[in-house]
């Protein structure tokens, strides 16, 4: 995998289109900087690694446009060292984003293919500290419980409550909630049986299904 001066360059321009559109975490725009997209798709789209879209990456499934990778991100306010579970670990690509900003990052995935694709790539690029498994994120990875913040990535009719369980106090949920249109939600557990909601922008996103494929 070859990452060129013109990646680099076209890597410059997305982030640079992601500030105008709002994002203003650093640190989320500077791992965006970092990480090669194109590692991430079919060689077929290579090329149009770097413009703001999502992508087929096989089994029906997306990469998510860059836009709401960093939109995302951003609502979780990841800080070094702390515990981030990911729902849809699709690519890899996202999880490979929180790895870098310092998160210790465990993922899941429900299809096998995608799970099994994932995780190579991953290891191959040496990021470290993320974990990969073949679940059903509808019932999170109680093992690793309670974790500091947990992201969802598919389109989720219902907010699941095995990831409220889930949260540590003082954690943070941030899932897109809705059926066909998702509202973005950042859920924040406030107290054992204490959790705030607040509502954000709207998004498409691939359903949240239940059971392993
Ligand atoms: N975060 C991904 C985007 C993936 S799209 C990336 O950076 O590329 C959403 C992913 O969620 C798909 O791969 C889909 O298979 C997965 N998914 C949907 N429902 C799921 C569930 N119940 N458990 C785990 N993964 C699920």
């Amino acid at each position: 995998m070859e990452d060129s001066y013109k990646h680099k360059g076209l890597r410059r321009k997305l982030v640079e289109s992601l500030r105008r559109k709002g994002i203003q975490d650093e640190r989320v725009l500077s791992a965006m900087e970092v990480l090669p997209r194109h590692f991430f798709l079919d060689d077929a789209f290579a090329e149009w690694a770097y413009t703001d879209k999502p992508f087929q990456i096989g089994k029906g499934q997306t990469i998510s446009q860059p836009f709401t990778v960093a939109y995302q991100t951003e609502l979780l306010e990841v800080k070094k060292r702390e515990k981030i579970l990911e729902i849809g670990t699709g690519s890899g690509y996202q999880a490979a984003i929180l790895a870098i900003m310092g998160a210790r990052v465990f993922t899941v995935e429900r299809h096998a293919q995608l799970h099994e694709n994932a995780k190579k790539l991953l290891r191959h690029l040496k990021l470290g500290n993320i974990r990969c498994f073949h679940r059903d994120g509808f019932n999170g990875l109680p093992e690793f419980a309670p974790y500091a913040k947990i992201l969802v990535t598919a389109g989720a009719a219902e907010v699941p409550q095995a990831l409220l369980d889930q949260l540590e106090v003082g954690g943070m949920l941030v899932i897109p909630v809705g059926k066909k249109v998702q509202t973005m939600y950042r859920i924040t557990r406030k107290g054992a049986d204490d959790f705030q909601t607040e509502k954000f922008n709207t998004f498409r996103f691939v359903p949240f299904l239940k059971g392993l494929d």
